[in-house]
């Protein structure tokens, strides 16, 4: 494992989503798990050397590491270095919501083994309307499926009078697309992926176990993971970052 310290930019990684539950466990740190090596987890990691009659330096060199292996902790190996999600195709993750989803992803495979499948990232008012287009092509009522039934009501208005139009694909979706981006200027989202830093986690393929530590996992790092059914590949996780 690399050394720890508190640098800027943080350091961040599976690494120190380790480190700071060591520290949580010890009773030595009462932060969040977010795998970012701040103050709180140089803090702590002071404390643990205190408390260890080590070196107080704040940085989890090898003697501290050494000793936290005999108390316990356990090093990722170098495998966790590689992302512990993938994409489905045409999925479009923002630098921010990878920074804040490849920890969560760290820790979920450490406790399930498993990796994580995005299936939807941020999307724009165009993608979206696709989206929506190929639903309502595919008999699905935005109506039944967005909890702004307003908003989903003036896209399923639009989408029907392109259909009597007999207007092609790309109009209607053109047709979509406007109205979902006057929706947005008005400050009103049909979907939270038209923000940023949402993302749908596929959770068909999970075990009821697997989901309750996705859950777990997702409010330790500050998020919530909700169930969301909106899309064509069925029910998932929504996690707004
Ligand atoms: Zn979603």
């Amino acid at each position: 494992m690399r050394t720890l310290s508190l640098k800027n930019p943080q350091m961040r990684g599976s690494d120190v989503v380790r480190w700071q539950q060591f520290l949580l466990s010890r009773g030595f740190y009462d932060g969040s798990i977010e795998g970012d090596f701040d103050e709180e987890t140089e803090e702590a990691t002071e404390d643990y050397q205190k408390e260890m009659w080590l070196q107080v330096t704040g940085i989890v060199d090898q003697a501290t590491l050494q000793r936290a292996i005999q108390d316990g902790f356990n090093p990722p190996s170098d495998s966790s270095s590689r992302p512990h999600y993938t994409t489905e195709p045409g999925v479009v993750l923002s630098t921010d919501v990878e920074r804040l989803l490849a920890p969560l992803a760290d820790l979920y495979y450490q406790e399930t083994g498993a990796d994580l499948v995005i299936t939807s990232g941020t999307r724009t008012p165009r993608s979206q309307a696709e989206a929506m287009y190929t639903n309502m092509r595919n008999g699905a009522d935005p109506r039944d499926l967005y909890r702004n039934h307003e908003a989903a009501d003036e896209i399923w208005t639009a989408y029907n009078q392109e259909q009597r139009n007999r207007a092609s694909r790309d109009d209607a979706i053109d047709a979509l697309t406007s109205v979902i981006e006057g929706q947005v200027s008005r400050g009103v989202f049909i979907s939270r992926h038209l923000q940023a830093r949402g993302v749908d986690v596929r959770n068909r393929t999970m075990t009821s176990e697997q989901r309750h530590t996705f859950e777990r996992l997702a409010t330790q790092a500050g998020t919530r993971a909700s169930s969301e059914n909106e899309h064509r590949e069925g029910p998932h996780y929504h996690v707004q970052f």
